[in-house]
């Protein structure tokens, strides 16, 4: 065939770019690409829900037709969009929409925070949990564990008849940040059906003041007279939730959640999708003991399509460190006769307290195999990944050995799995190089790093902590990274959607005080590069959907995080900005979601979810203690 003259070729590509022009054009922007052919671009041209071209600015404005907006980025920094691999997306949503007390401990911001709460809620629903007074005892001293110093004026501890005014159509039962000490107001008191008369169950407390009257405060077991009373979440209440999630993520960038979830969230993130509201796409893992079920009605792994999709089944070994439930070949230091315990799922073992003989030469493959292997084999069939959680360093054993007789036993050693552990927090230096050896992801929250290493050695010991969030070595064994917030944290602090915190605790290893200077084991920091890459192409790649996003390219979905800074270079150069940096714009499968407003503009303004007093951040900084690292 004979060429085209030259002419007519420039015109048939230009009536193919006027039948196509691009919906939005970003130009003059730093867009990092994580695209190996192009790291880095001035601008992005977006058609319909994909990327169309990648390149220079004068290029893409040659893609814009009549109809397109344009975009100057005027310098802002683009990457593709962050795919937070490991949200509670249902306890996230409570605590967005119910009441947040963390930072609370003195009656006028607990009275104002239950007020706001009833003014959101429909009348007649719960406002649950609280976790009042975790800051004041961060504030103090050490997470929880050690009495502090304003211990010896006592504890806030709040009163029913501060809230039942402000709450008379709102049963409440608000707890401490221990989950030790609960409140509850008239109205859930009424229907519990507890009065003066009732008498406290075995076990538990009911307390009253100098006048014999309830003060709403149950301690221990009279707290299930009221548990047992709580309905579960209505359908319109969990849409709120969810709507609350999703604009948490969107003012952070997300495009991408991966959720641990129920039934009853999947029905809401259909429903959402249904009405046009859904704007971040969600990785679906229910709990692995549901194998059988999803595995005898034939769906597999990727079941679904761009924005609902079965990623891998969810289980557990171990507890978690909060409460020094992460299973440990040695004790914890703070508590000589515990070395943690086993999740419900890891039961029946194939031998029983086969876990607790363990020592650091043992392998569990030496006994039969239990409940945790015999689901996972389910899983292995159905071609639905295991993602399973692990913590402590006997935990993360038991598990690679689990994986590793599964796969060999499934002929699937040294195939393109992609099975997950997920935390992998704590790993017996001889287990590093297992990742590799069983080309396993690491699902890591790197935010734990700003977080726990406050108390960390204190718990474990110097030596332990060597090997905790020890993400070098684990990427030095051969794991795939993969960050996720954990949203919505521990019982003692909030973790944010916002990918900021976790870029920068995985870049610095400092708490959000900057403390220490050098990082906490500083040889396990990852660079800014490799932060970002396990924050985007890593998650994509791990839920096999590294053809559709995770990367800018031509022919990708369009979801992408514009933001004020060069994350990149304040990375390298300023970590500490990272916790400045604002989105400015959200972008999934073409359609802006998030376009931040003038309000960006002025400082302290970070924080405008509902159900976040304004500040929290701000507290959380200030009150965050100084290291107790050490080194
Ligand atoms: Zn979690």
């Amino acid at each position: 065939m004979r060429a085209l003259p030259l002419a007519l070729a420039f015109s048939l590509a230009a009536v193919a770019a006027a039948a196509q022009p691009a919906d939005l054009v970003l130009v003059n922007g730093r867009v990092y690409t994580l695209d190996a052919n192009r790291p880095w671009a001035e601008a992005l041209a977006l058609a319909g829900d994909r990327i169309a071209a990648v390149g220079s600015s004068a290029e893409m404005r040659k893609l814009a037709g009549p109809g397109t907006r344009v975009i100057d980025l005027a310098g802002a920094f683009v990457s593709p969009g962050f795919n937070d691999a490991h949200v509670h997306v249902d306890a996230t949503g409570a605590l967005l929409v119910g009441v947040n007390l963390l930072d609370v401990h003195s009656e006028q911001p607990f009275v104002e925070r239950v007020r706001g709460a009833a003014a959101r809620l429909p009348k007649g629903s719960w406002i649950l949990r609280g976790d009042w007074g975790a800051y004041e005892q961060w504030g103090a001293g050490s997470a929880g564990q050690t009495p502090g110093a304003r211990a010896s004026a006592g504890p806030f501890t709040p009163d029913r008849r501060m809230i039942d005014a402000v709450s008379p159509d709102h049963p409440v039962f608000v707890n401490r940040f221990d989950r030790a000490t609960f409140l509850a107001n008239r109205v859930a008191l009424k229907l519990a059906g507890i009065a003066e008369s009732t008498p406290a169950p075995p076990g538990g407390e009911i307390v009253k003041d100098a006048d014999g009257r309830l003060t709403g405060i149950l301690k221990g077991a009279a707290a299930d007279l009221v548990r047992k009373v709580i309905p579960p979440i209505g359908y319109e209440q969990r849409l709120v939730q969810v709507r609350a999630v999703l604009r948490e993520a969107r003012e952070g960038g997300v495009t991408t959640i991966q959720d641990l979830s129920s039934a009853e969230q999947v029905m809401a993130y259909q429903e959402l999708r249904r009405k046009g509201e859904l704007t971040a796409r969600i990785n679906i893992r229910p709990q692995l003991y549901r194998a059988e079920e999803v595995a005898a009605l034939g769906f597999s792994g990727g079941f679904g399509d761009d924005w609902l999709r079965l990623v891998g089944f969810k289980a557990w070994v171990d507890g978690i460190m909060g409460n020094s439930a992460a299973l440990f070949f040695e004790p914890f230091h703070h508590d000589p006769r515990n070395r943690g315990s086993l999740r419900h799922v890891m039961f029946p073992e194939g031998q029983e307290g086969a876990a607790m003989t363990m020592t650091a030469k043992d392998h569990y493959t030496r006994f039969p195999p239990g409940n945790l292997e015999r689901l996972i084999k389910v899983a292995a069939r159905s071609g639905v990944p295991p993602h399973v959680h692990a913590i402590g360093d006997l935990g993360n054993r038991i598990l690679l050995d689990v994986y590793e007789r599964v796969l060999g036993e499934e002929g699937l050693l040294g195939t393109d799995h992609r099975w997950r552990v997920i935390h992998a927090q704590h790993v017996h230096p001889d287990d590093f190089a297992r990742f590799g050896r069983l080309k396993l992801v690491a699902e890591v929250n790197p935010y734990h790093i700003s977080d726990d290493m406050r108390w960390m050695e204190e718990r474990i010991g110097n030596e332990r902590a060597r090997d905790a969030y020890a993400f070098r070595k684990l990427k030095d064994g051969g794991a795939v990274l993969v960050f996720g917030s954990d949203s919505p944290g521990t019982n003692a602090a909030r973790y944010f959607l916002s990918p900021v915190y976790g870029l920068y605790a995985a870049a610095t290893r400092r708490t959000l005080k900057g403390e220490p200077k050098e990082g906490w084991f500083p040889d396990q920091r990852l660079t800014i590069e490799e932060a970002l890459e396990a924050y985007t192409k890593g998650p994509a790649w791990a839920s096999f959907e590294e053809g559709q996003k995770g990367t800018l390219a031509p022919g990708k979905l369009a979801d992408v995080a514009i933001f004020d800074i060069d994350l990149v270079e304040a990375g390298r150069t300023r970590p500490a900005d990272l916790l400045k940096a604002k989105v400015l714009y959200t972008i999934v499968g073409g359609k802006l979601v998030y376009e931040a407003g003038p309000a960006r503009r002025c400082s302290g303004c970070k924080m405008t979810s509902p159900g976040l007093g304004p500040g929290l951040l701000e507290a959380s900084v200030r009150d965050a203690p100084t290291s107790r690292c050490s080194r």
